[in-house]
Formats: C-alpha cells, sequence, structure tokens
C-alpha cells in the first residue's frame, strides 16, 4: 500500500535534495556539458518522475487516464524511441502515453512523455509530432523537469481541480471528480531560456533523424491554432482560460517563438532530409481513428462533462447519450453516464454504467471509483475497499478514492486505517465541510488527543455552524475538561 500524499512527497524530495547535496553537490548537465548544482540524482530523478507520473496521468477532472488505442502506441512508440536514441540522455528510461483529454498539451517527466489527444488530432504530420516530443524530452535532456521537480510547485499542481469539485460531503459529490478538462494537467514551468533550450534540443533532434525542421514552424502553428479552438469550445477565449494564460505565461508567444526557431533552424547544421521530410502519409493514416473519436469527445463528452459541472444533469445526460450514439467504445462516456446517474441518485442506474465502462476498460479508474461509491453508499464496506484499493492503485493520490476509502474504515471502526487515508484526503481538501470532525473522531478513538483537538480546531475555522461543527465544539470542550490543569 503506497499512499503518499505532497507534503510527504515534497518532504521526500527535500530530504533527497539534503542527501544529493551532501553526497554529489555538483553534477555535469547532459545538454550543457557545464558543472551545476544537482538536486537529485538521476535514479531519484526517475523514481520521482514515476511517482508523480500515474498521478499526472489521472489528476483533476481531465485528467483521463490513458487513450487506448495499441496500433497507434505502438507507432507513436517508435518514433519517441528514435528521438530518444538522438537525445542526451538515452540511456534514462522512457515510456510514451496519449493522455485521454481534449485539452491541447505534451508533457515530459524523467521515465515518461506524453501527448494528448487533443493536440495529437490537431497536428499535421510526424514531423510535428517529433519536434513537439523532442521539445519535451529536450526539458528532460537538459534536467529542466529534475530542477522543476524539486521545487515545492511538486505539491501544488496536482489535486486542485478535485479539491473544488469535492468541496460538499456525501457521495453524490464524487460524480463531479470525473470527466472534464482544464485544472491537473501538468504545467511544470520553465523559464524563457528553458523554452528556448528546449525548442532547440528539439529541432537538433529532429532534424538528426531526417525530418524537414520547418515542421517545428508549423507545429507551433498548429497548438496556437487547437489552443485557440479549445478555449473558444469551452466558452472562454485563451486570455481569460485560466489554464491557457498559466501556460502563456510561461510559454513565450507564438508568433515571437516562430521568430526564434527560425533563426535557430538557420543555425542549425543541415542534414540529409529522409523522403519528403514530413511523413505525412502514414502519420495521417495512423491518427485518423483518434481524430475522429476526438471529434466525439470536443462535440459531446466535454459538454456533458461541463453541464454536469453546472448541475445540470438533464442536459448533461443527453450530451453524453449522443456521444455514446456516436461512438459506443469508449469506457469514459459509460462512467460519465453513471456519474450523472449517482448526481440524480439513481444507483441502479449508475452500477449498470460504471460495469459497462469496466466491461470496456478494467482499469478505468473512473469506473473502479465509482463502483466503491456505490458500494459504500450501499453500506457494504468491504466490497467498496476492494473497488477502492484497484482505483487508488491507478491513482494514489485521487482525494474521492481516499475519502470514501477512509469512510469505509471510519465506518467499521478501523480508526487507525481511516486515519490513513482521511488524512492525505484532509490536505488536499482542507476545506472540506465535515472532514476534520470525523477526523478528530478517528484520532480520540486511537488515543492521539493532541491531534483530534487540532482537528476539532480547524473545524470551527471551516465550517463551525454545521453538524460536524458543533461536535467538533463539543468534544474540544470535552478534551480540555479532561487535561486542564486540576485545581
Ligand atoms: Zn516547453
Amino acid at each position: 500500500m503506497s499512499i503518499i500524499s505532497f507534503r510527504t512527497l515534497f518532504h521526500r524530495v527535500l530530504l533527497m535534495g539534503v542527501l544529493a547535496l551532501a553526497v554529489a553537490g555538483c553534477a555535469v548537465n547532459p545538454v550543457t556539458g557545464e558543472q551545476e548544482l544537482m538536486l537529485v540524482s538521476e535514479a531519484q530523478e526517475v523514481q520521482l518522475g514515476n511517482e508523480l507520473y500515474p498521478n499526472a496521468l489521472w489528476s483533476g477532472e481531465g485528467g483521463g487516464g490513458e487513450f487506448r488505442d495499441p496500433a497507434l502506441k505502438s507507432y507513436l512508440s517508435g518514433v519517441v524511441m528514435n528521438i530518444h536514441r538522438v537525445s542526451h540522455r538515452p540511456n534514462l528510461p522512457v515510456d510514451f502515453a496519449v493522455q485521454n483529454t481534449s485539452v491541447p498539451n505534451a508533457w515530459a517527466i524523467p521515465g515518461h512523455v506524453v501527448m494528448t489527444r487533443g493536440l495529437l488530432a490537431a497536428l499535421d504530420n510526424e514531423a510535428e509530432f517529433a519536434y513537439v516530443m523532442g521539445h519535451e524530452m529536450g526539458h528532460v535532456s537538459a534536467r529542466h523537469s529534475a530542477r522543476q521537480m524539486t521545487y515545492s510547485m511538486l505539491g501544488q499542481f496536482l489535486l486542485t481541480g478535485a479539491a473544488v469539485a469535492m468541496a460538499g460531503s456525501e457521495y453524490s459529490d464524487a460524480a463531479l471528480t470525473l470527466g472534464s478538462a482544464g485544472a491537473g494537467l501538468i504545467l511544470l514551468k520553465f523559464s524563457r531560456n528553458d523554452e528556448l533550450e528546449a525548442d532547440r534540443l528539439g529541432v537538433q533532434y529532429m532534424t538528426r533523424l531526417g525530418y524537414d525542421p520547418r515542421a517545428a514552424l508549423s507545429a507551433h502553428r498548429n497548438l496556437e491554432k487547437v489552443s485557440d479552438q479549445y478555449a473558444r469550445s469551452i466558452g472562454q477565449s485563451r486570455q481569460e482560460s485560466s489554464f491557457f494564460s498559466e501556460l502563456l505565461s510561461s510559454h513565450p508567444r507564438t508568433s515571437i517563438r516562430v521568430e526564434e526557431i527560425q533563426s535557430i533552424i538557420n543555425q542549425t547544421p543541415r542534414v540529409a532530409i529522409s523522403g519528403d521530410g514530413t511523413q505525412r502519409q502514414r502519420f495521417q493514416t495512423a491518427v485518423a481513428n483518434i481524430r475522429r473519436v476526438n471529434a466525439v469527445y470536443v462535440n459531446h463528452y466535454d459538454k456533458a462533462v461541463r453541464s454536469l459541472e453546472k448541475n445540470n444533469a438533464a442536459e448533461a445526460l443527453s450530451f453524453v447519450r449522443q456521444a455514446i450514439a456516436q461512438d459506443p467504445s469508449q469506457a469514459p462516456f459509460y462512467a460519465l453516464y453513471g456519474n450523472i446517474m449517482v448526481k440524480q441518485n439513481n444507483l441502479p442506474e449508475a452500477e449498470r454504467y460504471f460495469s459497462k465502462a469496466l466491461s470496456i476498460d478494467g482499469n478505468y479508474q473512473p469506473a473502479l471509483r465509482g463502483m466503491g461509491v456505490i458500494r459504500y453508499a450501499g453500506n457494504r464496506y468491504s466490497e467498496s475497499v476492494e473497488y477502492l484499493q484497484r482505483s487508488l492503485k491507478l491513482f494514489p493520490q485521487d482525494p474521492a478514492s481516499n475519502y470514501f476509502m477512509g469512510m469505509n474504515y471510519y465506518r467499521t471502526r478501523s480508526y487507525r486505517y481511516a486515519i490513513g487515508y482521511l488524512k492525505p484526503f484532509s490536505e488536499a481538501v482542507p476545506k472540506h465541510p465535515g472532514i476534520h470532525a470525523i477526523l478528530g473522531q478517528c484520532y480520540e478513538a486511537v488515543g492521539d488527543y493532541q491531534s483530534a483537538y487540532s482537528q476539532y480546531t480547524m473545524q470551527l475555522k471551516v465550517a463551525p455552524n454545521n453538524d460536524a461543527g458543533g461536535l467538533a465544539r463539543s468534544r474540544s470542550r470535552a478534551i480540555e475538561m479532561q487535561f486542564a490543569p486540576k485545581k
């Protein structure tokens, strides 16, 4: 069992940093060849990447997990492996996945490189894909990612999306934690210099493989175009969208970048271009299916998610029905249907749809969580625990799975286990209106009155006027009485 709360992870990063400083101190940067201060060793980099990865793939409301299409994956992985071989750190392990979200994005952390469905569907050819992957892998090669991962931001950019959605208390809230886009995507913030260096590396790697470097320019234009389209599809301009304003604040504007890339291309020694330099034909054939599926997500599924977020379950249902009619092969469509049913308190129907999602993809985490929630609601605690364990294995930091896991143990009076899940949940969602009173009771039950008292105090800060607040007030008074100095 491994639940790593952010705080723990962050402390471990700090600790690793301190240890590494004591042992190593300086290391040679693989790209620049210069000595620089390195806070984590290569092995630690990969370990951190592996811990971060599943959470990044699922977190927030648009995490989406992996888009499953074995033929597509093997084709794109082949391209990624070619880039990896000509990169500065071919000794690192690397794994490629398509993330199942419409948000156009690509990211890499040590050991993993990812492109979203939304961006993949917008690229024109293999050379553009190779450039974007080369850019991302350039961040890893030049150890930008290692540097960023050691900063406190590691603890900030996950969970926040789901946290907002979990602001209620009972099981219906779990419905809100699935589906939409935006929050939770990895946004390692790189400096402008880092970005330019990654652009340069991307161009360098692609030309080593015989791609026409001008595809770097069209890749940037396509990224800008699809970002605009995406922002409009969620009813925002790119400037208004918090996701894109963050993205833009760390990424120089496309026009400036295109100029700079042009000069990078001019400085890059010419190498023989193979074929037409873009491999457009085989790329177009390979992505034809995901492009079609992506349109169904954008036109129906994403809209259903947004309707559900606005608590318009009827509208959400109509969109998700259209999505299923257009493409009955997508597990997320059925899981979203299930979540709408949970929202409407129709648990038998919810169960039917979660089962359907799992029959398509047995590792579709939100459906496993949904089954866990339904079992919990039906007081079938041990069955709920089984489903939630599977859910947490895929997505260790899922707030909702941690919450219901803890509540199963709370209801069966296994307080020590309950604390193990509810404590990380309360740290991820500190404004939850009832969690601190529940944790207070758990701590009292195991005889830790100091922690109990501090949880009750937090409850009184967060929500003093609900039932949980009332309980916190009377229990904290009782603890004060018990431990007051005797006269
Ligand atoms: Zn970048």
